[in-house]
Order: C-alpha cells, then sequence, then structure tokens
C-alpha cells in the first residue's frame, strides 16, 4: 500500500524520506509539471539529518496523475490544504485515508467538509524541520507526533509504517486537546516574537504580556470546553521560552522570510471562537491587530 505524499516542503519531506528508506512505498504529489520538473532535476528529495546529508530519489507526479490514493499524508500550510485535497479528490479510493499535519484548527475542517467521505486523522507534532535548498530538508528538532480523529475511532493499522520508519508517534483519544494546547502556546509566544522581533528568550523580559495572554487564552480554552488544554497554560509557556530560548518561532521565521504565516489558523481563529461566544479578550484582540498591521506593512498578506 503506496503512501502518497501532498506537498514536499519541510515536514512532507521528513516523513517521505523516512518512510521511503524503511522500505515503505512513498509517492510525492507536487503542485505543477514546474514543480515536477525541477524536483526531477534536483534527483530526489535530500534529508540532512545530523549534519549527514542523503538523496531519496522518491517518485513523484502532479495531481492530475491517475493512480488512486488510499492513504494521503497532507503536508501543506494550513492555507493550502482544502485547495490542494481537492485537486486529488477525484483520486481517493472509497476507503481513503487522510493524515492532516496541519498547525492550528480549521484547515482541518475545510478539508473534510471537501472529502465528506474520506477518514482524516488529524496530527499534531513536535518535530521540527525547515527548507534549506530546493527538495532539501534539514531535520533541526527530534519531537513526537500524536494522532488521532474527533470521534475517538480506533488505531490504524498502518501505524507500523511510522514505527518502522523511526517516526516517534502515538493514538490518541484527546487529538483536538493536543491541537488546542498547541494553538494556545502558538497564541502565546509567536506572535509577540514577531512584534518585538526577538528570539523566543527573549520573551522572559516582558513577563506581564506573557502572562495576562495566558490567562485569556485559558479563559478560551475553558469556554469551548478544552478544560485539559487550559491546565497549566502559564507554566508549560513559560518552560517553552525557557527551552527553545535561542530558536526563532516559525511565525518569526515566516515573517523575515516575507512568507505567508499562518495566523489565519491560530490568533484568528482564537479571537473568532471567543467573541462568537461573548468574550471580549481585551489583550488578544490588540495582539491580532498590532500583528496584522505589522503583516501589512511588510506586504504580507494579513490572514
Ligand atoms: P512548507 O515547508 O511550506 O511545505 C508546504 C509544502 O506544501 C510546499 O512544498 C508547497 O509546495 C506544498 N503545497 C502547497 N500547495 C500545494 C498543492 N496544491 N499541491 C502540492 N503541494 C502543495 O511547510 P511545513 O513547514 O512543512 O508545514 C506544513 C504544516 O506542518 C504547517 O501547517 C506547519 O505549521 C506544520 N508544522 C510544521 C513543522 C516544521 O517544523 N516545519 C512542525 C510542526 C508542524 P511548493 O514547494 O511548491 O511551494
Amino acid at each position: 500500500m503506496s503512501w502518497h505524499i501532498l506537498g514536499a516542503g519541510s515536514l512532507g519531506s521528513l516523513w517521505a524520506t523516512r518512510l521511503s528508506r524503511a522500505g515503505v512505498p512513498v509517492r510525492l504529489v507536487l503542485r505543477n509539471r514546474a514543480r515536477l520538473a525541477a524536483y526531477q532535476a534536483a534527483g530526489g528529495l535530500t534529508l540532512v539529518e545530523d549534519d549527514q546529508a542523503n538523496l531519496y530519489p522518491i517518485v513523484a507526479e502532479t495531481a492530475d496523475a491517475s493512480t488512486p490514493i488510499r492513504r494521503l499524508l497532507v503536508a501543506c500550510k494550513a492555507y493550502d490544504a482544502e485547495a490542494a485535497v481537492a485537486s486529488i479528490a477525484s483520486r481517493l479510493s472509497a476507503e481513503a485515508e487522510l493524515i492532516l499535519l496541519q498547525n492550528g484548527i480549521g484547515s482541518q475542517q475545510e478539508v473534510a467538509a471537501r472529502v465528506p467521505r474520506a477518514r482524516c486523522i488529524l496530527a499534531s507534532s513536535t518535530e521540527g524541520a525547515f527548507r534549506d535548498g530546493a527538495f532539501r530538508v534539514v531535520f533541526a528538532g527530534r519531537g513526537h507526533t500524536w494522532l488521532g480523529t474527533s470521534d475517538e475511532s480506533h488505531a490504524p493499522a498502518w501505524l507500523d509504517d511510522l514505527t518502522r520508519a523511526g517516526i516517534p508517534h502515538d493514538w490518541t483519544t484527546d487529538i483536538l486537546t493536543r491541537l488546542w494546547r498547541k494553538l494556545a502556546l502558538n497564541c502565546a509566544i509567536n506572535p509577540l516574537t514577531v512584534l518585538h522581533d526577538c528570539r523566543n528568550g527573549e520573551l522572559a523580559n516582558h513577563p506581564e504580556q506573557v502572562a495576562s495572554l495566558c490567562a485569556e487564552l485559558a479563559e478560551l480554552l475553558l469556554t469551548c470546553g478544552q478544560t485539559a488544554a487550559a491546565e497549566g497554560l502559564l507554566d508549560e509557556v513559560q518552560r517553552v521560552i525557557q527551552s527553545t530560548a535561542a530558536n526563532y518561532s516559525s511565525m518569526h521565521q515566516d515573517v523575515a522570510q516575507g512568507r505567508r504565516t499562518e495566523i489565519g489558523y491560530l490568533l484568528d481563529r482564537a479571537c473568532t471562537e471567543g467573541h462568537r461566544r461573548g468574550l471580549a479578550l481585551p489583550r488578544l484582540t490588540a495582539l491580532q491587530a498590532r500583528l496584522k498591521e505589522t503583516l501589512a506593512l511588510r506586504g504580507l498578506p494579513t490572514d
């Protein structure tokens, strides 16, 4: 059974190379013929791990290929996921399963609505990777991936493929708690690193700002029924600020490199969910406005 991987970016390449070297059949689905030609010129995907670069000549195709898709890893950014899945929807077999790697909340529902007969498995990952060249990915941070469904269904047998590939993972019945918790951590840290133009560790110099955002985020999580995700939020945010002190957040990296951010599925989503439930969330709303101003000033999309 072949895995199709939609999006050969950082995480998609990290999964594709590890699955492929473990002998699991993998096919990459690239956005168009120009990207396919560039991929073929590169000769495959390169994974840089512990300073060692290895090339994996994984088979690639475009969305309009005709082979049926039974298992699909969706590895695009949250704002691209729905359109990317729409481009291969006609190739999904009746028992198709999709694994959604997107950060934040909202893109998963957009994808599920687009392919209502497919089984959508949500994932939340703490692994880190970035691209340092064409079809070349650096494995920057070891981590763990949690997978699960919103209806708490059974774990699929193909999790064995992940074990064979050395992709640390667990099946969980509370994947939504994980996604909400990660959204809250992201909202407490990433926008501030953009506004202060700093590494994560420098947020230790803004303790009141961080604490007041965490208080509002915890209130939001509780109102959304995400009690477990709200527990000890400030403590964890402070731990992340310390343990990743030298890092630039993903949002800071996006802005610095002139790339679109995932604000629409993170801070925007937090504000929208709160306002819908009658919460004022003054700190988060002010943060959202300032972040959008900064994005607009840099000519980046504000959604
Ligand atoms: P990325 O490096 O930007 O990769 C996204 C890939 O999707 C790109 O290669 C892009 O193609 C491709 N794509 C977009 N639309 C497509 C389409 N219609 N058809 C085919 N391919 C398409 O992003 P990433 O960092 O891997 O992030 C993916 C998701 O994982 C995000 O939601 C992110 O927040 C989450 N995540 C990332 C990390 C990490 O360390 N990178 C960690 C945890 C979670 P082009 O190359 O042609 O633009």
